[in-house]
């Protein structure tokens, strides 16, 4: 199943560290490297958007929806 998450959340460089994704992230997903945000566990994502949507920086986060879910 790992595979089709390949198109995960993808944090942009223009992240400024703010935290945010990592606070509300459900999942765990995420942690801070340094001053930036990374992925840690993809396959954990529950793809609830919520890392994009409060993002404070507009296009920093961005991922693509695994096809399987969007069939299913
Ligand atoms: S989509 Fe949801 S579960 Fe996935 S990394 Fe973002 S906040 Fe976490
Ligand atoms: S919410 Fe956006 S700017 Fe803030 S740490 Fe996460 S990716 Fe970076």
């Amino acid at each position: 199943m790992a595979d089709q998450l390949t198109d995960g959340p993808q944090i942009g460089d223009t992240c400024i560290g703010c935290v945010v994704c990592v606070d509300l992230c459900p999942g765990d997903v995420l942690r801070m490297e340094g001053d930036k945000a990374v992925v840690e566990y993809a396959d954990e994502c529950w793809w609830c958007g919520v890392c994009r949507v409060e993002c404070p920086v507009e296009g920093c986060v961005k991922f693509k929806f695994p096809v399987a879910m969007m069939n299913g």
